[in-house]
C-alpha cells in the first residue's frame, strides 16, 4: 500500500468506512454506538450483556476458565459487516483500528497482563485465507500495550470443524482437544497473566478451551478481549 493509500485508509472508520472524527480512529456514529453498548449491564466475568445485573446464565452453568473477558461490541450492524470484510475480503487496513479499539477496551478492565497471545486458526484455514485474523489483531496490540507477544503459544490442529457451523452443544464438544500448547513456552508463561485475543466470542467454548490449556501449563491468570461478542438482549 503506498503512503497516499495508507493516509486515506487511516482516515476511514474501520467498521463503516465513513471519515473518522478528528483525534479518534472511529467515526462519530460508530463511537456513539460503542459508548451505548459499553453502558449496558454486563456479566462481571465474561462481559456478556445481561438483562439484570450479576453473573450471566452461561457463566452460572459452567464457570469460565478465564478470569475476565470483554468484547468491544455486539456481533451485529456495521460492526459485524466490518469484521467480515476484514476476515473474508482481506481488507487488512481495518485491523489497525480494530486493535486500537481492543486495546482501549482492555485497558478499561483495569487489570495488567504480562504477555499477549491469540486464538490460533487451523493451518488449513490459514493457508486458504493467507493469514490468521486473530493474530493480526493481536500484533498491533503488543506494540500499544508494550507486552511480549507469543504468537505460537497455542496451535490449532488440522481439519477441525468450523465453530460457526455448529450449535451451542456441538460447539462445546467440537473444541475439546482441538488446540495444543507449545511446551517450549512453559517457563515463559509460568505464573504469568496472559491476554488472549480473539475476533469474536459467542458461546465462549473456544476461548475456554484455550484458557484451560494455558492454565494447565502454568499461566496464573488469563484475560480475554474480543472485538465482537454477544448482541444486546
Ligand atoms: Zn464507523
Ligand atoms: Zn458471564
Amino acid at each position: 500500500m503506498n503512503s497516499c493509500m495508507k493516509f486515506l485508509f487511516s482516515t476511514l472508520c474501520p467498521f463503516c468506512e465513513k471519515p473518522v472524527t478528528p483525534g479518534d480512529f472511529l467515526c462519530e456514529s460508530c463511537r456513539k454506538k460503542l459508548t451505548s453498548y459499553q453502558k449496558l449491564p454486563k456479566c462481571p466475568l465474561c462481559g456478556r450483556t445481561v438483562v439484570t445485573t450479576g453473573i450471566c446464565n452461561v457463566c452460572e452453568e459452567n464457570s469460565p476458565k478465564f478470569d475476565l473477558a470483554i468484547s468491544c461490541q455486539g456481533y451485529h450492524d456495521v460492526f459485524k459487516d466490518g469484521l467480515l470484510a476484514y476476515k473474508f475480503r482481506r481488507e487488512f487496513y481495518r485491523a489497525k483500528g480494530f486493535s486500537r479499539l481492543m486495546t482501549e477496551t482492555f485497558r478499561k478492565l483495569g487489570v495488567c497482563a504480562d504477555c499477549i497471545t491469540a486464538v490460533p486458526s487451523d493451518p488449513f484455514t490459514v493457508s486458504k485465507r493467507g493469514y490468521n485474523s486473530s493474530l493480526e489483531l493481536a500484533f498491533p496490540m503488543k506494540k500499544l500495550l508494550k507486552l511480549p507477544f507469543y504468537p505460537t503459544l497455542l496451535r490449532k490442529k488440522w481439519f477441525v470443524k468450523r465453530q460457526a457451523t455448529l450449535n451451542r452443544k456441538e460447539r462445546l464438544e467440537n473444541v475439546k482437544g482441538n488446540f495444543c500448547f507449545s511446551k517450549r513456552f512453559s517457563k515463559r508463561i509460568a505464573g504469568k497473566r496472559i491476554l488472549l485475543v480473539d475476533d469474536v466470542m459467542t458461546t465462549g467454548a473456544t476461548v475456554n478451551e484455550c484458557c484451560k490449556l494455558l492454565k494447565k501449563n502454568g499461566a496464573k491468570e488469563v484475560y480475554v478481549v474480543t472485538l465482537l461478542g454477544n448482541n444486546p438482549n
